[in-house]
């Protein structure tokens, strides 16, 4: 699938991580990318405001639960993992 910019998102898995890390356990230089399963819609997600708001020991498949699109509120959403360059 293309992408508008270049980055690239990789599903847990691609990375060894498993679905029961959270937002506590998952390393800070990966940020947190929704697609929706419905219309494609994609978007990168604050981890520090979701942190916030449901907890750090909320998983990334209870985190992938959770997800509702904004554009079409389609409930079967995919996470993707985009890994920042560490310095
Ligand atoms: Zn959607």
């Amino acid at each position: 699938m293309k992408h508008r910019r270049s980055i690239e998102l990789t599903p847990p898995g691609g990375y060894g991580l498993e679905e029961k890390q959270t937002l506590a356990t998952l390393p800070q230089w990966f940020v947190i990318h929704a697609r929706c399963g419905g219309c494609g819609h994609q978007t990168p997600l604050e981890r520090r405001s979701i942190a916030r708001r449901c907890g750090f020991d909320l998983s990334l498949a209870g985190l992938a639960k959770r997800l509702k699109c904004r554009e079409c509120g389609n409930r079967d959403n995919l996470l993707l993992l985009e890994k920042l360059p560490r310095d």
